[in-house]
């Protein structure tokens, strides 16, 4: 069967990356968190003392960008977590101190540069899932399947602090509310990439569905394309 790209973009906490690992998986594609790549960033910027209170030092980041080493490897159930160089920081990336900062990090010019074309490094050879939100605008603008995926800011929110709490961390509903709506306003309102839906992208708007019924949804798109 041909191997294609798959491109799922959409808004901040709308499940997007729980859809594409799951369909990865069922397809044996590789799957790419793009967004993890951000938090990977900024993650580097707060270990640094980069950040000031409302903006980063530009100039020690452009700097430091030949030695930020982003990886994937699989941990022992086969699930990827993030590394930068040969630490694992799946746990610290997921936080709010970098979920709060990471919009800002991501409309850096040259940070989007060289995210771009590692991302683009990692999918040449396609049979690859890749989730974030330029993907099907600027990363893969050829993928044969795009998908862009939303709900509303009140769903997406009680799912992110369903899943923080049920890692055992605090978290605050207004607090994490006010994050994807601050989140959506910096990614929609940036110049360089700015989130938005490919024309030739399928539009999921998930606020009612659970996540088997996503997963049909998209298994039945994907074989659309692959019978096509
Ligand atoms: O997907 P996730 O919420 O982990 O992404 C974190 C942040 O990284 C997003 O809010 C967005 O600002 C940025 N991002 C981006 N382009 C991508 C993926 C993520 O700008 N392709």
């Amino acid at each position: 069967m041909k191997k294609i790209t798959i491109a799922i973009d959409g808004h901040s906490s709308c499940g997007k990356s729980t859809m594409a690992k799951d369909l990865a998986r069922e397809i044996g594609y590789i799957y790419i968190d793009s967004g993890a790549m951000y938090r990977a960033v900024t993650y580097y910027c707060l270990q640094h003392d980069f950040f000031t209170e409302n903006s980063v030092n530009m100039e020690e980041l452009q700097a430091a960008m030949k030695d930020i080493h982003i990886n994937f490897r699989l941990n022992g159930e086969g699930r990827p977590e993030t590394y930068l160089g040969d630490t694992c920081i799946e746990k610290e990336i997921r936080g709010m101190a970098v979920s709060s900062r990471v919009s800002l990090i991501a409309t850096i010019g040259f940070v989007r540069e060289a995210m771009v074309a590692l991302q683009q490094e990692m999918g040449k050879e396609k049979g690859i899932v890749m989730d974030g939100r330029d993907i099907g605008t600027t990363v893969f603008p050829d993928a044969e399947l795009k998908i862009f995926v939303t709900a509303s800011a009140e769903v997406r929110a009680q799912r992110r602090y369903d899943e923080l709490k049920a890692k055992g961390e605090e978290a605050s509903y207004e607090s994490i509310l006010e994050n994807v709506k601050e989140r959506d306003r910096i990614d929609s309102g940036r110049t360089i990439s700015p989130l938005r839906k490919a024309d030739d992208a399928i539009l999921l708007d998930n606020s009612g569905m659970t996540i088997p019924e996503q997963k049909a949804w998209l298994m039945e798109r994907f074989n659309e394309v692959v019978n096509k």
